[in-house]
């Protein structure tokens, strides 16, 4: 089958269509065999395998993702790109496009229709403008999917991978890291786009744990704890704590972190997600 990746194909496309790219939707389209074979590898598809594509765009992933899995749902938020992904992937009787902005979607009830009692896997070069946002919904929703291969901006990448005492060491790493094992795969340069990015990209793979990475008794308040540790990353935790949203005892805070033996000058940024789990399970216990 034609590839609708090439440069040449794809500005065909674009021109055959008078598509106008959307900034503000993320419109960079993959113009690279080899990063899209890569992508694919990356994610170990295989053909008993169903897939969530979000963003299929002119469907340049999608018929990777198409030739080598069992079934691809792509969910595009974009009306002017259906036209264009009935022609594209017309070839392809294994996909189907939803018409649908993903961040409003309920992504339980997409995958109780289109794979009833299966984990999908997602795979996607996501619009950066919402990065985050889409990743976290199919994380905090619990949504039944095994692993999520996609392409970010190459910054909240290594903010998602990174450990503790490093820069990029934040909420979003424990965020993700409590879900998750956390892979960098490969970087990718703007070049492989139309039209070019202004920022530097990388592939992360996260395969999304069976149970959260530590136990703790009360999820939203180990989250609130974790947000009120680094929203004042200078402070030590024991200020973080006690000034930021939560507004905990200082006296209590001090007895848990004497408990747990942890010094009482750390900043947020030295604890791991384990001692995050301790601290939160301790206070719990206190103010029961
Ligand atoms: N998959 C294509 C490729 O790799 O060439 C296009 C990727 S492009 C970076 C992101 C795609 O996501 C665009 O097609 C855009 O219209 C779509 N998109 C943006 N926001 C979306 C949302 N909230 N829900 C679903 N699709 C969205």
């Amino acid at each position: 089958m034609e590839r609708i990746s090439t440069i040449q194909r794809t500005k065909e496309i674009v021109s055959e269509y008078q598509f106008k790219f959307s900034k503000s939707l993320g419109q960079n389209f993959l113009i690279d065999g080899n990063v899209l074979n890569n992508i694919i590898e990356g994610a170990q598809i295989s053909e008993t395998d169903a897939v969530i594509e979000i963003g299929p765009g002119i469907g340049s992933l999608t018929q990777y993702l198409a030739e080598r899995a069992k079934k691809v749902v792509a969910v595009e938020i974009d009306k002017t790109l259906l036209p264009i992904l009935e022609k594209t992937l017309s070839g392809c009787n294994n996909v189907k496009v939803v018409n649908d902005d993903i961040l409003k979607v309920d992504v339980h009830k997409l995958i109780d229709t289109h794979f009833p009692n299966e984990r999908p896997k997602v795979v996607a070069n996501l619009p950066y403008y919402v990065t985050t946002p889409i990743i976290m919904k199919f994380l905090e929703e619990k949504a039944p999917v095994s692993s999520l291969v996609v392409m970010i901006q190459k910054e909240v990448a290594e903010r998602m991978q990174a450990a503790p005492g490093t820069k990029n060491y934040g909420a979003l790493s424990i965020a993700v890291q409590y879900y998750c094992d956390v892979k960098i795969l490969f970087k990718v340069p703007p070049s492989v786009f139309i039209p070019q990015p202004k920022v530097e990209s990388t592939v992360i793979k996260l395969d999304v744990k069976e149970a959260p990475r530590v136990q703790v008794k009360d999820e939203s308040l180990f989250f609130s704890i974790v947000r009120d540790a680094f929203g004042k990353r200078r402070k030590t935790l024991l200020n973080a704590l006690s000034t930021g949203a939560l507004k905990l005892d200082k006296q209590m805070i001090r007895e848990t972190l004497n408990i747990l033996h942890i010094n009482e000058n750390i900043r947020g940024e030295a604890l791991n997600i384990e001692q995050f789990a301790k601290i939160t399970n301790c206070i719990v216990e206190k103010t029961k």
